[in-house]
């Protein structure tokens, strides 16, 4: 079975633009609404993404929307503790295809890391 993980140099969960998830409000609180809508640059990145790192500038702080563990999935979109690699790599093929497209290195990367 695969195991969701994180690759270096990837990003692509960082490329926030608010008209490619349509379903922001049915999984965010108000606040975080506004919270996410805040950090969107004018190219739809975020603004705590560093491009030449390909990192996050407020890593240990960032926004529960941004990570990827058990509880706040379960909270967002009510998926069980046990479905959430299953949901979690399928989250990110989405975002990598879109922001990279399906051929892309970091989808390769990404396939390598979770089929490990
Ligand atoms: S899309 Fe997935 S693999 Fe890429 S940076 Fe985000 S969480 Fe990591
Ligand atoms: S806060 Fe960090 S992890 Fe969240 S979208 Fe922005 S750069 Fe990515």
């Amino acid at each position: 079975m695969a195991h969701w993980r994180c690759v270096q140099q990837c990003g692509a969960c960082c490329q926030l633009d608010p008209s490619d998830r349509p379903d922001l409000a049915d999984y965010l609180s108000p606040e975080e609404l506004t919270q996410y809508l805040s950090m969107v640059g004018p190219d739809g990145w975020c603004i705590n993404y560093n491009h030449d790192q390909r990192t996050c500038n407020i890593y240990e702080e960032r926004p529960r929307f941004c990570r990827v563990d058990a509880a706040s999935f379960e909270a967002m979109y009510g998926i069980d503790p046990a479905d959430l690699d299953e949901f979690a790599i399928d989250c990110c093929q989405q975002q990598i295809e879109g922001v990279y497209g399906n051929d892309s290195p970091e989808m390769e990367r990404f396939q390598t890391a979770v089929e490990a």
